[in-house]
């Protein structure tokens, strides 16, 4: 039977919608990802990991899938013709609505699993103002850590394959091969960054930036050697830890006394 909410008809959402259900929210993004990637990668990660997650651990943390929310706070691409994005604003007032609206069945609990780095520090916020205004327990879980919020990235990119690197590429490979296009890409990373020791990506101090403060092209990583058979492995891997995380995210309590 679905466990996708848009699948239920109305009266069907009370009889089957309790207490235990946890919502998943996948979020990701229409955004430039430099010339071997389309704009959909962060949407599609998104929607095939959350879709995947329910398809295999739906039962036993009775997961429940909300639509995916397409477009996001993609501003670090503003640049780019063609990128879609919500403001900071905007995208808090989206968020909002929709734990009001997850907040009118049985469930109390809201994950964000989110495809798009820049979404990060804005739904940790979100989390907070949610469970503030309409008493919802919420979490942030991602498919992928990034490698600026301390994610793994392999030697060649030296730990910055932030955007459109091998991990993002390969995992793309993977979902969908025909859209990549890794002729047209190249090693692109800012190796003077790794010199510093705290004004780097996940490093003590942290600092805005867009992504073509680095290079014209937008992309942010190495991926040459991305494998479709690498990524497969990378997206079965992310599947079953995010398993993992529903299953205690089902339990959690705050142990409250
Ligand atoms: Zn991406």
């Amino acid at each position: 039977m679905s466990r996708r909410l848009e699948d239920l008809s109305g009266p069907e959402i009370g009889e089957r919608i309790t207490e235990t259900a946890v919502f998943i929210q996948p979020i990701g993004a229409v955004e430039q990802h430099g010339p071997h990637l389309p704009l959909s990668v962060d949407h599609v990660i998104a929607h095939e990991t959350a879709n995947a997650l329910v398809d295999a651990y739906g039962e036993s943390s009775d997961l429940w899938l909300l639509p995916t929310m397409s477009v996001s706070k993609s501003n670090e691409h503003a640049w780019s013709p063609g990128t879609l994005w919500y403001s900071a604003t905007t995208m808090l007032a989206v968020l909002d609505d929709i734990g009001r609206s997850v907040a009118t069945t049985a469930a109390n609990r809201l994950v964000f699993l989110n495809g798009h780095g820049g979404n990060s520090s804005l739904l940790n916020v979100a989390c907070r103002e949610i469970r503030l205004s309409h008493g919802l327990k919420t979490f942030l879980v991602h498919p992928f850590v990034p490698a600026d919020q301390g994610g793994v990235s392999p030697e060649t990119e030296l730990g910055m394959g932030v955007h459109g690197g091998h991990h993002e590429t390969s995992v793309f490979m993977h979902l969908r091969p025909d859209l990549v296009h890794i002729e047209k890409a190249s090693r692109a990373v800012p190796d003077r960054l790794a010199d510093n020791k705290h004004v780097k990506f996940g490093g003590l101090t942290s600092f805005g930036w867009l992504s073509n403060d680095f290079f014209d092209h937008g992309y942010i990583g190495d991926p040459t050697a991305a494998t479709a058979a690498e990524g497969k492995r990378l997206f079965e891997a992310s599947v079953e830890l995010l398993g993992e995380q529903m299953a205690e995210i089902a339990r959690f309590d705050f142990g409250h006394r």
